[in-house]
């Protein structure tokens, strides 16, 4: 435990307590005079009441942090400090008798595993966040779009990026920009979350499920030959659960039946397959930034290309069908998909520390699959030579899962079950085209907590109450 990443001066001003608060990730800072006494306390909560009452960052906290606070002394033993933490104070300064902190206590019991839960602490998502804020460039102008959508594109290895307001309207604009609409048809796999079809459904094409590959869980290029037809459009392949569909294979049946191809990375930020990123194969690819995903700006999405003209044309579908050259003038008839400032903010945050958040989650991953690896009774999801996945939601599949769902549950561990075949739906039973694999993987596969808050104890325990359940006897 670092003190002084905890403690700030009275003399401070708002933007440095921020900063403090922000790095700490712990929510509070601890107030100290000039003869490094501690003098009180100041909460993210505080500062933003401040800012909401239209207070500046720049002031100082002087007369705004609370010279109330609840302590503990050194003297006192740590059943004493335990008994003073509640939900109100969820960390304890400890003050020697000069009244200096010497430490500090946290509530370290959790007792509820969330399956995510965003990581925004320790970057500069708040420092960004708060100066878009004070610029007044709170919609969606701003100097943040522009950055976020250039080093996405980047990230993305692809030249030009488009933000949008969510994952969801990212496909539909991409199909849109490509022409993919009515009398289309558009082959996609039965087994991913709802949006994606629902984005074609939008566009006006036909969605045509697939069946995906019963180990890579991704859509089965064999599949996908099977179900063209001559008005076949494009092949919207999903990188489910941070996995990278088989891209050699799809591109080359895009190739040899001159299909259009938008990948659908909203599950994948950072994946690879053979060493190209996922995103980077496509006509048009796309992602989404909502709160649960990899990389968050609340919500928000992006398409990258490398067509400067598809890039033009979404901008323009973007913003009203509005001419760039002639405003008010009406080309086309548009939509508002648009991101703003302040979601931009927080994108370029979180991507100046997209490798820190992967790494932090692989480790999650590793330590499920060494507690897990060797159980009879759980298959984790696999890894394979000719990619990298990343860790988005950890995956299982289990016998009974309905069952282990609510035994998790019952023990305040949240679980979820996988996506179910899309083609079981009755809304959208008409598009089924094939769905053996997906439809046993929507009964079998559950979502465990995945934050990169989780530490080994943690997963431990998760663990243990997995492995517990199988080895109990069945009507015990
Ligand atoms: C989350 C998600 C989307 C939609 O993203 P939103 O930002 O929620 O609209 C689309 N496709 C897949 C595979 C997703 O997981």
């Amino acid at each position: 435990m670092d003190v002084g990443k905890v403690i700030c001066t009275e003399d401070a001003s708002f933007f440095e307590v921020l900063e403090i608060i922000n790095n700490n990730g712990l929510g509070i800072a601890f107030i100290t005079n000039k003869l490094d006494q501690m003098c009180g306390v100041l909460t993210d909560g505080d500062a933003r009441r401040h800012i909401l009452k239209g207070g500046k960052l720049s002031e100082s906290i002087q007369h705004s942090f609370n010279r109330d606070f609840a302590f503990g002394t050194d003297e006192e033993d740590l059943d004493t400090h335990r008994a003073r933490l509640s939900d109100k104070i969820k960390i304890l300064p400890v003050l020697n008798k000069d009244r200096k902190v010497v430490r500090y206590i946290r509530n370290e019991s959790r007792n509820f595993y969330p399956v995510m839960m965003p990581d925004l602490s320790g970057g500069n998502e708040l420092t960004y966040l708060l100066e878009a804020f004070s610029s007044t460039w709170i919609s969606s102008q701003g100097p943040y779009i522009e950055r976020f959508e250039k080093d996405f594109a980047a990230f993305s290895e692809k030249k030009y990026g488009v933000a949008v307001s969510n994952g969801t309207v990212a496909i539909h604009l991409a199909l849109e920009a490509l022409g993919v609409g009515e009398g289309s048809e558009v082959i996609l796999p039965d087994f991913t979350f709802g949006a994606t079809i629902n984005a074609v459904l939008h566009s006006r094409a036909t969605p045509v499920l697939v069946d995906v590959d019963p180990i890579r869980w991704t859509i089965s290029p064999a599949a996908i030959e099977a179900a063209i037809t001559p008005r076949t459009r494009a092949i919207l392949p999903v990188h489910i659960y941070g996995q990278p569909a088989n891209m050699d294979e799809i591109s080359a049946i895009a190739e040899k039946h001159n299909l259009l191809l938008v990948e659908d990375c909203a599950e994948a930020h950072g994946a690879r397959f053979k060493n190209r990123s996922v995103g980077s194969f496509g006509d048009i690819n796309t992602y989404s930034f909502f709160a649960n995903k990899i990389l968050t700006t609340g919500e928000g999405g992006m398409c990258v290309t490398d067509s400067y003209e598809l890039y033009r044309r979404m901008r323009q579908l973007r913003d009203h069908g509005m001419s760039p050259d002639k405003r008010y003038w009406h080309d086309i008839v548009g939509y508002n998909y648009r991101m703003t400032n302040l979601q931009a903010a927080l994108g370029c945050g979180q991507l100046e520390r997209i490798n820190e958040i992967l790494a932090k989650r692989k480790t999650v991953e590793d330590l499920y699959a060494k507690y897990l690896s060797d159980s009879p009774y759980v298959s984790l999801q696999r890894h394979f030579n000719d990619s990298h996945k990343v860790n988005w939601l950890v995956c299982i599949t289990v016998d009974r899962r309905d069952d282990l769902i609510r035994h998790l549950k019952a023990n305040n561990i949240d679980a979820r079950p996988f996506f179910y075949s899309l083609g079981e739906m009755p809304i959208f039973a008409k598009y089924l085209h094939s769905n053996t694999h997906s439809r046993a993987l929507g009964r079998s596969g559950l979502n465990l907590p995945s934050d990169s808050q989780l530490r080994e104890s943690d997963i431990k325990t998760i663990c243990h109450t997995i492995t517990s359940f199988y080895e109990k006897p069945l009507h015990a």
